[in-house]
């Protein structure tokens, strides 16, 4: 295989393990201050709390809390492809908003 074909073939498999990494989206609710911008962007995994009035991923399926004494510090949600939420991560104006690559261990935000 010469050096040309090998670089396509990484590449191809960068790519594939992009599109079928498993990600760990993560909401810091200490961080979090409630205006919305995920949800605006991302509706299909974002809502804001009845209870705190912060982002959440309550009542989705797969969404853990992650307590701290009586009260959730972060939500998680592990997604095979990030769809929006890449979109709401990126739009958090207080970087509340965490994504991690569970495959290679790299946070992307
Ligand atoms: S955009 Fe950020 S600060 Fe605003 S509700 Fe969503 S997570 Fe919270």
């Amino acid at each position: 295989m010469g050096v040309k074909q090998r670089f396509k073939e990484d590449t191809r498999q960068e790519r594939r393990g992009a599109l079928l990494g498993k990600f760990r989206v993560e909401i810091d609710k200490n961080t979090c201050q409630g205006f919305g911008a995920c949800v605006e962007l991302c509706p299909k995994f974002f809502h804001l709390s009845d209870t705190d009035g912060k982002s959440s991923f309550e009542g989705i399926e797969g969404a853990k809390k992650v307590m701290k004494g009586d009260e959730a510090a972060a939500e998680t949600l592990e997604l095979d492809e990030l769809e929006c939420a890449r979109e709401a991560a990126d739009a958090c104006p207080y970087n509340a908003i965490h994504i991690t690559n569970m495959e290679t261990g790299e946070k992307l935000i």
